[in-house]
């Protein structure tokens, strides 16, 4: 494989990947552990030049070593969860990255969390965290339009900016951050909207958290939502999660897909609706039979940006459904799998997709 190009600091002290510790700066610097789990950030292609690539390939190990100076901003701990293209993303390693992040964070020794991740699934792994994490420590996820060893790579200045802001004190108590591209995105906001761009992750409803360049941060909003350390949540005895199925609305939609959802065990359906999250009149009928069993049913929708409120164009009240507001398809089915570890109860998960 192409070896990248500053090399890794290995320290015989350190069980895992270190950074830092061996300079002797332990006593100054911040403490960041880093999880990976894999993506473009630890992709190689062929060459430089070359554009179909394989995602989850380097280790953490090399991915921390081509950061120049990452050791003057922090000691730097890695361990890898899992190397996987985050298309695999599942509840499994959500579950275990989640605990291990909240074991992490517990320790003393720990300031701050940094996770490396696919882009494809971020904002859904992100959203997942800031709502089961119990720390007020800081926890940002970098990812990478770029593979590793591609032309212009951004990994690298990722992670460098990401790490900035895990060691930064005012980024405590705001949830899961996600950073890329110099934009710091607070993880219930933060969607991917282009397939290629290295702008691709936007905050398309409220806008950015802050931006972060060469490490040097300004924040803008706070964050006005109840996460993990305030919340209900939590993966301390899940052995699974709830499945809920996500339904994609269109012209000439039919009950079809909603029939085999519920027939194929789900518990809960976000339908990503058309416009302020409709869907065809067969659709509603179906949704509504199954509101009645017991199946929860998030309206939400297909569109890039906009809130999708209770009692539109649908009749919210009459057929039992929730309301997802600024949530996507993506993010409601991570709210909705989470509340229904704790209710089936259509009016008390409303109340969570207004709190979270
Ligand atoms: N398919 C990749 C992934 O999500 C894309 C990326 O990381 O940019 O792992």
């Amino acid at each position: 494989m192409a070896s990248l190009r500053h090399r890794v600091l290995l320290t015989a002290a350190c069980a895992a990947v270190c950074l830092g510790a061996a300079a002797g700066q332990a006593a100054e610097l911040p403490r960041v552990h880093v999880l990976a789990t894999g993506g473009t950030i630890a992709g190689v292609q062929a060459s430089a030049t070359d554009y179909s690539y394989k995602s989850g390939a380097y280790d953490v190990g090399a991915l921390l070593g081509a950061v120049p100076d990452l050791d003057k901003l922090a000691v730097i701990k890695g361990e890898q969860v899992a190397n996987i293209g985050s298309q695999d993303m599942n509840d499994a390693i959500w579950l275990k990255l989640a605990r291990r992040v909240n074991a992490v964070l517990e320790e003393s020794g720990t300031d701050g969390v940094l996770i490396t991740h696919g882009t494809d699934t971020l904002e859904e792994t992100s959203y997942f965290l800031s709502l089961v994490i119990r720390s007020e420590k800081p926890v940002v996820m970098v990812g990478a339009m770029r593979p590793a060893n591609a032309l212009s790579a951004d990994g690298p200045g990722n992670l460098y900016n990401g790490v900035a802001v895990a060691v930064d004190p005012r980024a405590t108590g705001r949830g899961t951050l996600v950073v890329l591209n110099d934009t710091i995105h607070y993880a219930r906001n933060v969607t991917k909207t282009d397939t290629t761009s290295v702008q691709t992750f936007q905050s398309l409803n409220r806008g950015p958290a802050g931006v972060v360049h060469a490490g040097r941060i300004e924040w803008f909003e706070p964050m006005d939502r109840k996460l993990g350390n305030a919340g209900e949540f939590s993966v301390g005895t899940l052995d699974d999660l709830p499945r809920v199925d996500v339904i994609y609305a269109h012209a000439g939609m039919s009950a079809d897909l909603i029939d085999a959802a519920i027939s194929n065990g789900a518990k809960g359906l976000v339908v990503a609706g058309v416009g302020d999250g409709n869907m065809t009149a067969p659709a509603l009928e179906a949704l509504a039979k199954a509101a009645k069993r017991g199946v929860v049913v998030v309206r939400s929708t297909r569109l890039a940006a906009g809130i999708v409120r209770r009692n539109s164009e649908v009749n919210d009240d009459e057929k039992g459904f929730v309301a997802s507001g600024e949530l996507n398809p993506a993010k409601s089915r991570v709210l909705l799998q989470l509340a229904l570890t704790r209710t089936k109860d259509p009016v008390a998960v409303q109340k969570m997709f207004q709190e979270y």
